[in-house]
C-alpha cells in the first residue's frame, strides 16, 4: 500500500467520457490498496475561454479578479471528477486550493506556494476516501484565491506530493514522456526513460510543454521524483529525478529548439563604463526578460552588444533601444526575428569534453552559420537563422548518437 499523488491535465479530463475514464484509472490505483490523492486541470480550453471573457470587458482586468475567475475551471472538473467517482460506488470529495491549506504569496497570476497545511486532506486519507484537489490554485495569508501560473497544477501536484511525503507522484498528460528532441520535427527521437531535474530545466523549451518550470524547481528542492507519464496507455513514461552516476555516461540527452526569441543588436556603441547598464536597464525596467547578451569590441573605441528577447516583446524592446541609442550616440539599431536557438543537454558534458567542437563542427557541415553561443555547465546553445532549425536539430541528434535505432 502505498500514497500516490496523480495529476491529469486539461485533455485528460476534456469531456465526460474523458473524465470517466481517468476515474476507470483512479479507481483502480485504489483498488490496489492506495491511498490516493488526485490533483486536476480545468476541462480544455477553459481556461483560455475565461480569459476570453475577461478580455473582451477590458484589455487590463484585476489580477485579483482574473484568479477568482480562472480558478473556476478546476472547481468545475473536480466536482464533476467527485460526482463520477461517486457514481460508481467510490467514496471520493473534491477539495479547492485553499481547502487543501496551500499557501502563496500574493502575486495574483503567478503565485508562488509558501506552505502546505495538508490536514484536511490527511483526515480524508484516514477515512479513505479519494481526495481530488481544484490544481493551479491557492490562496494568499488574506484568504483572498491565487494562481500559480499557467500550467500550474503540475506544481499544485508535486507541491502536494512532497507535503504528504507522498511514494509516488505521477504526471498524466497528453504525451508519453519527456523526448530527446520534439517528435514533431525530429522522427528519430526517442523517449528518455529518466531525466535529471538539472537537465530537464535546461530543456526548458522542449519540457516546458510537459510539465510547468516551477513544478521541476520544487520537485528538485523537496527531491520528490516525478513520473511524467500518458494518461491514454499503460507504458511507463519519464522519471525525473535527481542525478545519477549512470547519467553522466551520456555526453548529451536531448536537443532542444526554441523559436521564441529575437535579437536586437547596437552597434558602434562608445565603449565606456556604465554603457551595458544604459542599454539593457530600460529593458529590464519594462519587464522583459533577456536572454543571451554579447558585446564584442571594434575599432576606435567602439563595440556592438547584442542580445535576445522573447518574440512577442521583441517590438517593445526595439522601441526603448530606438531611444537608448539616441541617447548614447549609437549608430544603428538592427533587429532580426527571424532566429531559432538550438541547444544540446547533458549532465555528461561536465566530465566529457569536445562537445562544443562537435556541435560548432555539426553545424558547419550543414553549412548553416552560428550567430550566437552561450552555454552553461550542462548546455551549449547556438542562436541560427530560423528556417536552419529542423535540419539542425536532426543533425546534432543524429551527431550525438540519439537516433533511434
Ligand atoms: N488550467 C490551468 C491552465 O490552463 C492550469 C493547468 O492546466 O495546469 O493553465
Ligand atoms: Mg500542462
Amino acid at each position: 500500500m502505498a500514497l500516490i499523488v496523480q495529476k491529469f491535465g486539461g485533455t485528460s479530463v476534456g469531456d465526460l467520457d474523458k473524465i470517466r475514464n481517468v476515474a476507470e484509472r483512479i479507481a483502480r490505483t485504489y483498488d490496489q490498496g492506495n491511498d490516493m490523492v488526485v490533483v486536476l486541470s480545468a476541462m480544455s480550453g477553459e481556461t483560455d475561454k475565461l480569459l476570453g471573457l475577461a478580455g473582451k470587458i477590458t484589455g487590463f482586468p484585476d489580477k485579483r479578479e482574473i484568479d477568482v475567475l480562472i480558478t473556476t475551471g478546476e472547481q468545475v472538473s473536480i466536482s464533476l471528477m467527485v460526482i463520477t467517482l461517486q457514481s460508481m460506488g467510490y467514496k471520493a470529495c473534491s477539495i479547492l486550493g485553499h481547502q487543501a491549506g496551500i499557501l502563496t504569496d500574493s502575486s495574483f497570476t503567478r503565485a508562488r506556494i509558501l506552505d502546505i497545511k495538508a490536514t484536511r486532506i490527511k483526515e480524508l486519507l484516514a477515512e479513505k476516501t479519494i481526495v481530488i484537489v481544484a490544481g493551479f490554485q491557492g490562496a494568499d495569508k488574506k484568504g483572498d484565491i491565487t494562481t500559480l501560473g499557467r500550467g500550474g497544477s503540475d506544481t499544485s501536484a508535486v507541491a502536494v506530493a512532497a507535503a504528504l511525503k507522498a511514494d509516488k507522484c505521477e504526471i498524466f498528460t497528453d504525451v508519453d514522456g519527456i523526448y530527446t528532441a520534439d517528435p514533431n520535427i525530429c522522427s528519430k527521437a526517442s523517449k528518455l526513460d529518466r531525466i535529471s531535474y538539472d537537465e530537464m530545466l535546461e530543456m526548458a523549451s522542449l519540457g516546458a510543454k510537459v510539465l510547468q518550470i516551477r513544478s521541476v524547481e520544487f520537485a528538485k528542492k523537496y527531491n520528490v521524483p516525478v513520473h511524467v507519464r500518458s494518461s491514454f496507455n499503460e507504458e511507463e513514461g519519464t522519471m525525473v529525478v535527481y542525478e545519477d552516476a549512470n547519467m553522466e555516461k551520456v555526453v548529451v540527452s536531448g536537443v532542444t529548439h526554441n523559436k521564441n526569441e529575437a535579437r536586437i543588436t547596437l552597434s558602434k556603441v562608445p565603449d565606456r563604463p556604465g554603457i551595458a547598464k544604459q542599454i539593457l536597464e530600460p529593458i529590464a525596467n519594462a519587464r522583459i526578460g533577456v536572454d543571451m547578451i554579447i558585446q564584442n569590441t571594434r575599432a576606435g573605441n567602439m563595440t556592438d552588444l547584442t542580445f535576445t528577447v522573447p518574440k512577442p516583446d521583441f517590438e517593445a524592446a526595439l522601441e526603448i533601444e530606438r531611444k537608448v541609442a539616441e541617447k548614447i550616440g549609437a549608430e544603428e539599431v538592427i533587429g532580426d526575428s527571424n532566429i531559432a536557438k538550438v541547444s544540446v543537454v547533458g549532465v555528461g558534458m561536465r566530465s566529457h569534453s569536445g562537445v562544443a567542437s562537435k556541435m560548432f563542427s555539426t553545424l558547419a557541415a550543414e553549412n548553416i552559420n552560428i550567430l550566437m553561443i552561450s552555454t552553461s555547465e550542462i548546455r551549449i546553445s547556438c542562436v541560427i537563422e530560423e528556417k536552419y532549425t529542423e535540419l539542425a536539430v536532426r543533425a546534432l541528434h543524429t551527431a550525438f548518437g540519439l537516433d533511434a535505432s
